[in-house]
Formats: C-alpha cells, structure tokens, sequence
C-alpha cells in the first residue's frame, strides 16, 4: 500500500483557560498536548486507516515523547522522526480572544524542529510515498524549506500528488524568505487547501473568483477552501459546490483545519470522489472543534460515521 507522507513541526501546546486571558498576566494554562499542524494531519490521516508517515525532530523529553507516542498509537509511522538530546521540543502558547481571534507565541525556530534538514529526506526514505502534504507554518527557516523542496521533487519524480496548506499565522508570514517558500510549493501543489482568508493572499487579485481561476489554469488540480463554521467549498476544472455546516458547540477551534485536510486527503487517496471526502471531511473538522486540544479532535471513521447518523436523525 502507498503512503502519505508530511514532514514539518511536532509542538506541545498549551493554552489559555479562559477567553481573553492575557500572555502578560497571571493565569491558569492547561495542556501540555500533542500538537503541530502537519503532526495533526499525518494523525488524521492514520486515523482513517491510510499508511501515513511523519519526517520531523523532537527533543528528548517529555512533550517530545507525548507527541511519539500519541502518534505512533494512532498508526503514523514515526521511525522518520529523530530524537535530538541537546534540544529541546518545540511548544505553542495559545490565548482566545472575545471576537474568536487567537494569538500565539511559538518556540519553534529554536526548538528540535529547527533540527529538521535535506539529510532526513531521500529516495530510500520517499520510496513508498505516493503524496507528500506540505503546512505553510512548517517553512519556517531556509533549511527546512531546502528539505521540503527536495521531498516534493522526489515524490513528484516517482509520479505521486502534493498537497499544500498555506496554513498561516500572522505571526510567521512576514519572516524573511516565507513568502517566496509559500509561493514556490504553491506551484508545486496539485490539491490546495487554503482557510477562506487565504484564498487571494498568495495571488495578485483580492477576488476570490480570480484567484482560484488562476490556481485552476497554473496547474493546481483541485482546490478546498476551509470556511470554519460555514463549512467548506471544492472547485476543480469539472466541478464546483459547496458543502454546509454542521451545527456544533465550539470548544477549541484549534486543528480543524488540519483534521478536516487529513480526513479530505486521506480519503482521495483511498479513491473516493472529492463529493464524499469532503463530506467527511467537513464532519471530521465540526468533530474537531468539540474537543479540547489540538490533536484531540482526530477521528476514525466509525466516530466519523457515527456523527454524521446523529445529526440526520
Ligand atoms: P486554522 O485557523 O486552525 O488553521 P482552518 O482555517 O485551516 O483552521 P477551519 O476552516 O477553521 O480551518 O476548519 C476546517 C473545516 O472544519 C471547516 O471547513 C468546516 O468544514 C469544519 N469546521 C471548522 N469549524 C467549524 C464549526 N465551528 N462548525 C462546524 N464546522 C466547522
Ligand atoms: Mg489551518
């Protein structure tokens, strides 16, 4: 069987107890847990049943065995990922604000992730891995970048699919060099998966309509764009719709994106038709949201199912 492969950050996240708790006041914090945006996908992914596999670094302590452990039970292959004895794991900070808006601070450009280099990524390693998902929050320095160039070439010498999230935090996007990165895996990528707002901010028009003909007629084949509580759109050359919401509580928010683009990616490669994955998808990313913890929200398919008989009920 083929496998997924991702490579990118593993963090720790901890987050504020309450909404509009201050990063400069006193407060309770709960976590740490599992977290890392492509760490969160490769999860999902294994969580449906596909073989998936993670190229990534972790310190050797505690929060790095956390995010072992929780992904290696879940079924991602992680003998890619490399325990580094004089670093420690990367970590996210996470506080909510009233209006839904979140601010973090991560230690991740100087954490074990950073360890991640082009030495880790070869033919041997990629020889099973027919897609490669590419997190924009992972191109975090020109090292990683290098790594991640030289996956996708790999993989698309052996004629596998790239999948990229953009994935942007406000706080990475203007770090030196990380917009050339976004834009060059940008015309890598077959299957895009930006969030609603990032759908023109990698083009030169602020019209949706146009951005995503021009993703269509550069060489992107399909794009799913992420609309959190009013779910999700697909287009390709073919075929355009949009899917609705579910209607749940929202509990933390954090990692639905990369849930639901776990579960979409995940089920293509098993052969389902974009309709479907996407069904799925768009109930995995509302199961996200109802649980505490990033890569607490990951599904299998029976809870997946399960959620879908409730509501039609
Ligand atoms: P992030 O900001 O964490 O990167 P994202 O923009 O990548 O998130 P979202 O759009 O927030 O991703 O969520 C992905 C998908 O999960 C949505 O397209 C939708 O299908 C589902 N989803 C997210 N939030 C909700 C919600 N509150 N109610 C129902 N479904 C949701
Ligand atoms: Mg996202």
């Amino acid at each position: 069987m083929k496998k997924i492969f991702t490579l990118g950050e593993i963090v720790v996240e901890i987050m504020a107890n309450q909404k509009g708790q201050l990063f400069t006041q006193d407060g309770i914090w709960k976590g740490p847990f599992a977290s890392g945006a492509p760490a969160i996908f490769i999860d999902q992914v294994a969580k449906l049943g596909e073989q998936a596999a993670m190229i990534s670094c972790v310190g050797n302590d505690g929060f790095g065995e956390l995010n072992i452990k929780k992904l290696q039970s879940d079924g991602v292959d992680i003998s890619n990922i490399s325990i580094i004895n004089d670093q420690t794991t990367g970590s996210a900070f996470v506080t909510y604000h009233e209006d839904g808006s979140r601010d973090f601070i991560f230690n991740i450009k100087n954490s074990a992730c950073a360890c991640i280099n082009e030495e880790m990524v070869s033919q041997n390693i990629l020889q099973d891995c027919d897609h490669l998902h590419i997190m924009g929050s992972s191109l975090f320095s020109k090292t990683i970048f290098n790594t991640a160039k030289k996956a996708i070439d790999i993989v698309k010498q052996n004629n596998g699919t790239i999948s990229f999230d953009p994935n942007i935090r406000k706080e990475i996007l203007h770090s030196p060099g990380v917009k050339d990165a976004l834009l060059f895996i940008l015309k890598q990528t077959d299957i895009f998966l930006p969030s609603e707002s990032e759908v023109t901010l990698l083009t030169n028009t602020d019209n949706e309509k146009q951005a995503i003909d021009y993703y269509l007629n550069n060489g992107i084949s399909s794009i799913v764009v992420k609309k959190g509580n009013k779910g999700a759109s697909y287009y390709s050359r073919k075929e355009f719709f949009d899917i609705s919401p579910h209607l749940v509580k929202e509990i933390d928010p954090t990692g639905a994106g990369d849930c639901f683009g776990g579960a979409y990616i995940a089920l293509i490669h098993r052969g389902l038709t974009p309709r479907t994955a996407l069904t799925y998808a768009n109930a995995c990313g509302a199961i996200a949201v109802t649980q505490q913890g990033p890569m607490q929200g990951t599904s299998t398919l029976e809870q997946i199912e399960k959620f879908m008989q409730q509501e039609k009920n």
